[in-house]
């Protein structure tokens, strides 16, 4: 199920629900059901959707409603601000508190994923973003086990005109990444983007890899980006990606596929960060900010 079909699921039971000439217990709960069917098509965590059936529930008292209040408008209240909050755990938090890179102080972002997910793609498109904004980036290759990683990221650099840092004797990543994160707070780079390396599942050697990496560079922020696509393994994959370093953001790409929605649910539960930005294809330019209510209110429709 691709996302606007889950969306468009809810909407229908939404809707459904509306059409009732009464809203009484029995048609609340059949809207509550199938919400939950389309939760899960979508690869929604069970967990996720087992605790959001409870919260409407608790803020949904039907016996409790004076006369006069519009029950249809309540539900459909609690069920955005349920999915919101599904989608950004930060919701109601401060943004003055997170990260967010900025012109005339050098940051270190370091990216984070398995490989295929589109790690490197995303760090490109995530320097172009800030580049156009008037920061000056830097991409470093700290991936030494993919071989090709560093010809990629070095072609997707140059087409970009952003700086790059890589070698192709060293196998060392932490020594390469310390060096490239050097070299550009000489440079005075405001934004220093380390491309990590992945694995085609989650190991071991790739955990310790990436905590040595966090811990010789001291990022300001960890980003986890991961493809749409995954399904029910995207709650495993993030939990685990977070228990080896601080994951503070996650990247979803490849929404232009068959994405299905439950994946950037269940990953941003996991990491208990929130989505940054959405990859929504190949190009450079197609890189979308993520801001949790548009997209809901786009989602349901
Ligand atoms: P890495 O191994 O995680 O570094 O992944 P890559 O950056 O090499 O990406 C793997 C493949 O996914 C490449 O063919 C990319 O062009 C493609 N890709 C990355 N992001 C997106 C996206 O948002 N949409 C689509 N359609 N393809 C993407």
């Amino acid at each position: 199920m691709v996302l606007a079909q889950l969306g468009g699921s809810i909407s229908r039971a939404l809707q459904n629900m509306s059409n009732s000439t009464v809203i009484d217990e029995a048609v609340f709960h059949d809207c509550l059901n199938e919400i939950n069917r389309a939760l899960l098509q979508a690869d929604v965590q069970f967990e996720l959707i087992r605790n959001m059936h409870a919260n409407i529930k608790n803020i949904v008292n039907l016996d409790g409603l004076a006369a006069g209040h519009s029950k249809r408008k309540i539900i459909q209240q609690a069920v955005f601000d349920e999915l919101c909050k599904m989608l950004d755990p930060t919701t109601g938090i401060k943004s003055s508190s997170f990260f967010f890179p900025k012109k005339g102080k050098t940051s270190v972002v370091m990216f984070v994923g398995l490989q295929g997910s589109g790690k490197t793609t995303t760090c490109t498109k995530y320097a172009h973003y800030y580049q156009k904004k008037g920061l000056k980036p830097g991409l470093v290759c700290a991936d030494t086990f993919r071989a090709g990683a560093f010809d990629q990221l070095k072609q997707n650099a140059t087409k970009a005109k952003i700086p790059f840092y890589g070698s192709y004797m060293e196998s060392d990543p932490v020594k390469i990444a310390v060096e490239g994160v050097e070299r550009f707070k000489e440079e005075n780079c405001d934004l220093i983007i380390l491309d990590t390396s992945g694995r085609h599942k989650q190991e071991a050697a790739l955990f310790e890899e990436m905590r040595q990496l966090s811990e010789a560079t001291k990022p300001d922020l960890v980003i986890f980006v991961m493809d749409s696509s995954i399904g029910q393994a995207a709650f495993g994959q993030a939990q685990a990606f977070k228990q080896s370093v601080a994951v503070g953001a996650v990247i979803i790409t490849k929404m232009d596929g068959h994405a299905k929605g439950g994946g950037s649910l269940s990953a941003v539960a996991a990491t208990k960060s929130h989505v940054i930005f959405l990859g929504t294809g190949e190009h450079m330019d197609e890189f979308e900010v993520f801001e949790v209510r548009p997209f809901v209110r786009r989602l349901l429709g």
